[in-house]
This record gives C-alpha cells, structure tokens and sequence, in this order.
C-alpha cells in the first residue's frame, strides 16, 4: 500500500489527449481516490510556442469526461482550482534566485552547436542518435565574482549585453550516483554529472525549463506522489538533484510504462486514431476507454466497460506491469465504438 497525501495530473496543452494519456492519468486517479488523498490539476503550459489554449480546455474535457475530477488547489484562481504554471512565472524565478544566491547555478551562453562542436572529437563524444551530449562545462568557470551582487535577472542581463549571447542557467551538478526506488520501475540509478552534466534550468528566452517548473510546483504544491510516463524516468534524476540543491525533500516516484505504438514510438497520428476526443465524437462510451485502460493496467481480466469510479476500491498498483503497452488492432478492437 502506498501512503501518501496529495498528488497531481500535469498534462502539457500541446496536443490533444490520447489513450496514453487517459492510462497513465487513470492510474493517479484510482490510486489517488483510494488512498483519500487529494489529486491537483496542473497546466504545463510553459512552453509558449506550442501551447494552446484550445487543448487546454479539451484536456478538462476529456478528463471529466472520462470520469475523473480533481481537487481545487488552495488559492488557485481558476474556476475548477486547477494550477496553470504560465501564472506562476514568480515562484520559478524564487527558486532561480535562491539557488544563485546558495552559487549553485551559473549563466551559460552555449547553443547546442557550441556544445556540438566543443564534444566533437573528444573521447566522449556522443553516438549518432544519441539525444544530448553531456554539457562539457564550458560556461562553468566564468569568473563570476563581479555580478555577485546582482540578482540572477540582472546578472543574466549583464552577460548578454556583453557577451551579445542569450543566456540560460545551469544547474552546478555533483558528481556521484542519484539513486531513488521507483514505486513501478523498481531500483534507479543514474550518474547525472557523467551523463548529462550540468543541465538547464532556464531556456535562452527567460522562461522556465521543465525540470525547474516540476520541481518547483511539486514542492510548493505539497505534492509527495507523482505518477507519470515513464519517459520522464530519465528526467528524474535530474529532479532529485535540483531537489537537493534547494534543500527540499522529493516526492516518491512512480513511472508508468507508455502506450507506444506497433514500432515501439510514443503515440502519433501514424499509429491509428487514438485521440480521447475523436472516440468521443465517434460515439464511443467513457466506459469503453475506461475498461481498456484497466484491462491494460492488469486490474482486469478482460476489457468490459466501466466507469472510472467502479475500481477505486480494487485497484492495485502492484498490478500495473512492467512492460511497454503496444497499441495494436486489438485494442481498439477492444475499446469497439459503441
Ligand atoms: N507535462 C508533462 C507531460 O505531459 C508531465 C510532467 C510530469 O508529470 O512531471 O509529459
């Protein structure tokens, strides 16, 4: 049994819902409703280029829909209570701050080409296909002493004035293995110093990275579980050592295996229909999705339509299995239309 007292669902408005979604989501519900914790909404929609207000209100939509609400976070000044983390920008800026004042975060001017071309022909240097490099450390040791006054913002502005660069912060990472016990995946470990290096906490245009934002609203948001895709597993710890910069003390973690499609990608178009809103329009039930999904997260025995509260009470987490879900033509033969 997990013990526990808040959780979130954080979808990212860029994009309709699929059925990835509506499993993974599934399962923080159930386990959040059984354990009589409370579940928040959190908006993630940061990333400005790609977010749409549309998606936004679909995403409520097909949550309800499928038969899940949340919790109205304290304070929130949304009429369902949700979070939204585009009105959250000076929460993420306090942290920054807080870690510049501690000298745990430095400004940093490399683009990806930069750091392309500082790797190349270094023994370490990164595999065709592999995603990023492990940041070299280039900016590590500009003299900082003189912006030692300043805030982060104003420092931040000084060194693009001079240098004529945009400027990102990275986190100061200390070498040594993060180890954590993943609630699904089991046992983690990672050496983030070896293999990522000092990452990002801020993109070039000021906003917040995506490790910055979680950690930040999971801390402030008094969240002590989080349950996601497991493609965030290697994001994780990465978070544990923001956490442990800011002195705050993480979450359990859980990371669910994603839906993929039949060549092992995440979900696309390519892969068939398997957005919530179209089986919808189709003229499917909740409960269709609902009974795949628990059928695919090995609480049933087979895919009978049901509604999302009727397994709070059975659910179980040791259930869920370890593998990748494979979408094929018998789910959705499963999930049928009507
Ligand atoms: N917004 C992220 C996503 O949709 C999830 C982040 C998280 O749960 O930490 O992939």
């Amino acid at each position: 049994m997990v013990t526990f007292t808040r959780t979130r669902l954080a979808p990212s408005p860029t994009g309709a819902l699929h059925l990835g979604h509506a499993r993974t989501f599934l399962l923080t519900w159930w386990l959040a409703r059984q354990s009589g914790a409370q579940i928040f909404m959190r908006m993630e929609d940061l990333d400005v280029g790609r977010a749409k207000p549309l998606s936004v209100r679909q995403a409520y939509e097909d949550l309800h829909w499928l038969g899940m609400d949340w919790d109205p976070f304290p304070g929130s000044p949304q009429p369902g209570g949700e979070v939204v983390q585009s009105q959250r920008l000076g929460l993420y800026r306090e942290a920054l701050e807080q870690l510049w004042g501690q000298q745990a975060i430095y400004p940093c001017t490399c683009t990806r080409a930069d750091i392309a071309a500082a790797v190349a022909g270094a023994a370490s240097a990164p595999h065709e296909g592999e995603a990023m490099p492990r940041y070299p450390g280039t900016c590590a040791s500009r003299e900082l002493t003189p912006l030692r006054g300043l805030s982060a913002q104003e420092a931040g502005i000084r060194i693009a004035a001079s240098s004529g660069k945009p400027v990102c912060w990275r986190l100061r990472v200390a070498p040594g293995v993060i180890a954590f016990d993943d609630l699904i995946a089991g046992p983690q470990a990672l050496d983030v110093a070896a293999s990522t290096g000092d990452f990002p906490l801020t993109r070039f245009d000021g906003t917040p990275a995506y490790q910055l934002a979680c950690v930040v609203d999971d801390h402030d948001m008094g969240i002590d579980l989080v349950l996601r895709g497991d493609d965030l597993l290697p994001s994780t710890p990465r978070q544990l050592a923001l956490y442990h910069a800011l002195r705050w003390t993480p979450p359990q973690f859980a990371h669910a295996p994603l839906v993929v499609g039949t060549d092992g990608k995440r979900l696309a178009k390519r892969h068939g229909e398997s957005r919530i809103a179209q089986f919808r329009e189709a003229g499917a039930r909740p409960e269709q999705i609902v009974g795949w999904a628990a059928w695919r997260s090995g609480q049933r025995a087979t895919s009978a339509a049901l509604p999302a509260r009727a397994l709070v009470a059975a659910f179980d987490l040791a259930r869920v299995p370890g593998g990748r879900v494979v979408l094929s033509d018998s789910d959705f033969r499963a999930i049928g239309r009507r």
